[in-house]
């Protein structure tokens, strides 16, 4: 049985490219310089009521609040980890739900956004990649998210003076961001604009488990901080865990790395290391993991694994990762063991999975369409 999908006709103007707002207003019979008006009122001051924008002529938001809407999506639940890390429940206009994270620093966070509607990808040790039913997010959804987020703590307008506690996106949520570039692209696009959200290439990360080709792409277009989720440094391994491997194996990884534009300057890649018992987490490991990188600009992040309900891996012992990273550090790598943040709400990385499909895993297994 398929859900009805709710009836408003009214059409999104969040996730909408500039010239698409203008066109919006065109159709309307409006003067295309409106457009720079909404932008500001819906992404600088992050308001949702037509009639509250109050220097568009009274008749123009009338007209307009018959026709478009500025939404969000809708909070299913909200949870707050006892370390204060947030995970929001958004339900999309289609009943489906993505998952969206706010991990907070002493004067600022991050906003681990999602991409898809669980992941194209179905890596052996991450709870999304278990989801059955797949989707891309619109460049709206993705937005939409962050704006969210905001609104719950009340960051509207955007402060001009750059304090700001949601201050920086990663996309590590679900999904695989280079599986859905384009609304990805179009909806960093917006987040970077100067009269709107305004956020700084350099504090936005996209996280990839490898999509070659549009990693060229996405330093060209985009310019902003890149991570590489690499968790093996042989093939027939990887093969295993991130299976796109097969598609694009290590070393064809690593050169699409060492032409990333941001390795030539002070910035740096990431690259993510999941550290799993017995698996991946050898001395031997760590050595050949130096030895692939070399010559990168990079940090090393070593994420201890988080177990999810189901899953037959382990998370390598204290010791085991303490020496791991010592190796690395030895050979002069900064490689910081990133602290699981919201373990208890299940928010950490690679937990996101959204909790109605938890729910209906035994229920409606039959009845799910692998994509
Ligand atoms: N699909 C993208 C981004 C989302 S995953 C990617 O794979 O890069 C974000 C990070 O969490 C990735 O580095 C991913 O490999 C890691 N991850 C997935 N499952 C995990 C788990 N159970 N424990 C720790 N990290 C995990
Ligand atoms: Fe998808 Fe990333 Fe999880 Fe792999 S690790 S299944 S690419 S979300």
């Amino acid at each position: 049985m398929t859900t009805p999908i709710p009836f408003d006709p009214r059409i999104e103007l969040v996730g909408l490219s500039r010239a698409e707002l203008a066109e919006e207003l065109v159709r309307l019979d409006e003067k295309p310089f409106r457009a720079k008006q909404l932008w500001h009122w819906i992404y600088h001051q992050g308001e949702t009521d037509f009639a509250k924008m109050t220097t568009l002529a009274k008749d123009f938001r009338t007209k307009i609040a018959e026709t478009h809407k500025v939404g969000r999506p809708s909070v299913a639940t909200l949870q707050t980890s006892t370390d204060g890390t947030r995970k929001w429940l958004f339900r999309l206009d289609d009943f489906k739900d993505v998952e969206t994270v706010y991990i907070p620093e002493n004067d600022r966070g991050a906003v681990c956004v999602s991409s898809q509607v669980g992941c194209t990808l179905t890596c052996s040790f991450c709870h999304t990649g278990t989801q059955p039913l797949v989707r891309n997010l619109t460049s709206g959804e993705i937005v939409g998210q962050f704006m969210a987020a905001r609104d719950s703590y009340n960051e509207w307008p955007t402060p001009q003076d750059g304090t700001r506690m949601l201050s920086n996106i990663v996309m590590m949520g679900m999904g695989e961001p280079l599986f859905n570039y384009e609304n990805v692209a179009k909806a960093l696009t917006i987040v970077m604009d100067h009269e709107g959200i305004s956020l700084s290439k350099r504090r936005i990360t996209l996280s990839t488990s490898g999509i070659v080709p549009e990693i060229e792409r996405c330093g060209e277009e985009l310019g902003v901080n890149l991570a590489i989720s690499l968790h093996a440094v042989r093939d027939d391994l990887r093969d295993e865990l991130v299976p796109i491997n097969k598609k694009w194996p290590i070393h064809e990884l690593l050169e699409a790395c060492r032409r990333y534009p941001t390795s030539s300057n002070a910035r740096r890649i990431t690259f993510e290391y999941v550290m799993i018992k017995g698996v991946n987490d050898t001395d031997a490991d760590a050595h050949e993991l130096v030895n692939l990188v070399r010559g990168i600009p990079a940090k090393i992040n070593l994420i201890p694994f988080n177990p999810w309900p189901g899953t037959a891996y382990e998370c390598s012992s204290n010791n085991r990762i303490h020496k791991f990273a010592d190796i690395v550090n030895a050979a002069g790598y900064s490689s910081p063991v990133r602290r699981p943040r919201g373990r208890d709400i299940m928010a950490a990385c690679g937990q996101l999975k959204s909790a109605s499909e938890r729910a209906k895993k035994f229920s409606d297994r039959e009845t799910a369409v692998t994509p």
